[in-house]
């Protein structure tokens, strides 16, 4: 992959294309601005190197028109606080205003553009947008993984117009993914919870491919307990796809993989956190009652598997976690994650947040940012904003 270090920046004009997507309340000010600090070391070295830089991201979907509440102001500020230095924000992406601000800079200033999906042709990557965003710079930097998935103007279609280099933060989720799926140590797991099986089967199908032991919980593991003749009442489950279950199953064990599922559960007799509940044996669900999270019994069998891996990629919780009362499953296989040994990485919103909430972040190897780039990355699709930095996935590693 083209590497932001191969390429002189000094004195040249840089269009960074950075995932400043951050979530916002309702007045429109930041939550979390994690996404922001991701993007600090591209933005530092370009400004080190005496770079000109022009930041460019999405913000929301204001569905390509202005939007006061999408506006990239706020985010400008943060960004020079974090920074520790002057950052300019203009209201367009191109034009006489934006090419104006651009001739006005030194080496080692930024400026942050407008929110580029004010633009419809953004989204539908028309190239006469692109022709015009690539206008405005000499040089392309692509540090957006988390919208790595998307073929928009401002991801790939600049790229056209561009010589075009990965940033590092893009550059780090490339080999870290790829380090899991492709040159991983032995014996590899992969630990698949959240709600649905269709979510995520192309991943599943690829993971069931590349790792050696496939944990499941939450509602797509109630799926596959059912697939297996067990009775799971009223638990989330897809009847529509048991016969794909019993497929993955199937092709686990010629593959002389080993597939691990609930042995017991916490059922509650309806949905919500005061809810009654109570341990169960999986032969056991009553006919009324939900599966929630994994039991006792499963959180041991599941830490000694984590114990014993080399390699493990972590993607959806095991049970209903955003009730405390069911949280104890998915906080037991975060903790048991974090204090192995294995090269760990997870992916997913709701994964995530089960990290940052135990404060045990610092103890997994690598945290995906990506959401859905992260997911069709290891799905083994081609992401045009991978692409167009020259990715080639048997070169990495
Ligand atoms: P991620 O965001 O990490 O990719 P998902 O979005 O796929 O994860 O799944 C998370 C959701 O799955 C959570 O909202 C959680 O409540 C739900 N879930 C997990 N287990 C169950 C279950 N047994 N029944 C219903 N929902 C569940
Ligand atoms: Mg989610």
């Amino acid at each position: 992959m083209n590497s932001l270090k191969d390429v002189d920046v000094s004195n040249k004009r840089v269009l960074v294309r950075v995932d400043f997507n951050v979530p916002t309340d309702k007045k429109g000010d930041i939550i979390d601005d994690t996404r922001i600090r991701e993007s600090l070391p591209t933005l530092r070295y370009l400004l080190e190197q005496g770079a000109r830089v022009i930041a460019v991201s999405h913000l929301g979907r204001p569905k390509g028109k202005p939007t006061e509440e999408f506006r990239m102001d706020k985010v400008a500020v943060r960004l020079s606080q974090l920074l520790g230095k002057p950052v300019r924000k203009v209201s367009e992406c191109i034009g006489p205003q934006v090419t104006q601000a651009i001739d006005q800079m030194n080496p080692g200033e930024i400026i942050v553009l407008e929110n580029v999906r004010f633009y419809p042709g953004e989204e539908a990557n028309d190239p006469e947008f692109s022709k015009e965003l690539a206008g405005l710079a000499d040089i392309f930097v692509n540090d957006a993984f988390g919208a790595a998935h998307r073929a928009h103007a401002s991801i790939s279609g600049v790229a056209e117009f561009l010589p075009t280099y990965a940033g590092f933060l893009l550059a780090k989720e490339v080999k870290m993914l790829s380090r899991v799926m492709d040159v991983a140590e032995s014996p590899r797991m992969a630990i698949m919870g959240g709600a649905k099986v269709t979510d995520k089967l192309a991943l599943l199908k690829n993971l069931i491919k590349k790792m050696d032991i496939i944990i499941l919980g939450g509602g797509m593991a109630n799926t596959f307990m059912g697939a297996s003749g067990l009775s799971v009442g009223k638990s989330l489950h897809e009847e529509a796809m048991f016969g794909m279950a019993r497929e993955l199953i199937e092709s686990v064990r010629g593959a002389q993989k080993k597939l691990l599922l609930p042995v017991d559960v916490v059922v509650a007799d309806h949905f919500a956190n005061d809810a009654k509940h109570k341990v169960v044996s999986v032969n056991e669900v009553p006919d009324d009652w939900m599966i929630v999270d994994i039991g006792p019994k499963t959180v041991e069998l599941y830490r000694q598997a984590i114990n014993e891996a080399r390699t493990i990629f972590w993607n959806g919780p095991v049970g209903v976690f955003e009730f405390e009362n069911f949280s104890a499953g998915t906080d037991e296989v975060a903790r048991a994650v974090a204090s192995s040994q294995a090269v760990s990485v997870v992916g997913g919103g709701d994964s995530l947040a089960a990290i940052y909430h135990l404060g045990i972040q610092d103890s997994i190897t690598h945290i995906s940012t990506g959401g859905g780039a992260t997911l069709e990355f290891l799905e083994g699709k081609a992401l045009p904003g991978l692409m167009c930095c020259n990715y080639n996935r048997k070169m990495v590693v």
